[in-house]
């Protein structure tokens, strides 16, 4: 079996059981409880989890969503957050190997996952997610000499900042302090495609919820900037070289 092909099995295991992690720290973050005491328990009965209620995804698929105690029913979140976690860890390691730039990656994922999850459900991002995320991936940038990831983390923040500010809180504080987390990982060139990305799907969705007449509701923007930041890491440089071209050829033209 090829190198690359064990570091993605292993990733994928390894991004399921961080998946569970943020499951955890989904649900117990904006409770303000917290993540390591008391151990895992059913959001029904309050019974401690058995270990083998703890298997990523294979424990959901095996109870077929129910509690194992009380026949609580468990939401196919919880799956789907386990699978979608071994996903992009997986993809990151196929990509980019045993490097700094998939713990750099990794980490970054993960904090986006739990963004995700607590913006969609409680409209905030937790402190201990972004700026954690932020203050591990600045001490990266800063032992490995990576100038160009903390001019992204400057960038993104105060690109951000500014938005809030002209648009009068129209995007919130964790938006962006995750965007500072998203700068420091990507880097200055990916993060000004993240944020292009991010305001091009979220300004599209706007539109739409426009035209169905749905004005006036705030969109979490956590999302958005979470998915501007998994299309600059995977696709960047090619969208970058394509923007490239495709002015020199307008230009030339
Ligand atoms: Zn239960």
């Amino acid at each position: 079996m090829k190198m690359e092909k064990i570091i993605a099995a292993v990733l994928f295991l390894l991004g399921s059981i961080f998946g569970s992690f943020a499951n955890v720290c989904i649900w117990r973050l904006p409770r303000e409880e917290s993540i390591v005491w008391p151990p895992s328990h059913c959001i029904h009965c309050q019974k401690p989890l058995k270990f083998w209620h703890l298997l990523p995804i294979i424990s959901w698929l095996i109870l077929r969503g129910k509690c194992g105690m009380c026949g609580g029913k468990i939401p196919v979140r919880y799956p789907l957050v386990e699978l979608s976690t071994g996903v992009l860890f997986a993809l990151i390691g196929w990509q980019w190997g045993l490097s700094v730039e998939t713990l750099v990656y990794c980490l970054l994922s993960l904090a986006l996952v739990i963004s995700i999850g607590t913006d969609l459900s409680h409209q905030e991002i937790p402190d201990q997610v972004s700026l954690g995320a932020a203050a591990v991936l600045g001490l990266i940038a800063l032992v490995t000499f990576n100038w160009g990831s903390l001019l992204g983390g400057a960038i993104l923040f105060s690109l951000l900042l500014l938005i809030a500010v002209a648009s009068r809180g129209g995007m919130g504080g964790g938006d962006i302090k995750l965007g500072l987390a998203i700068g420091l990982a990507l880097g200055w060139r990916l993060a000004l495609v993240a944020a292009a990305a991010a305001f091009f799907t979220g300004g599209i969705l706007a539109v739409g919820m426009l035209l169905r007449g749905k004005k006036g509701k705030a969109l979490p923007f956590g999302p958005f900037l979470a998915a501007g930041a998994w299309i600059a890491m995977f696709l960047g440089d090619n969208l970058i070289a394509c923007y490239i071209n495709l002015s020199l050829l307008l230009w030339a033209w």
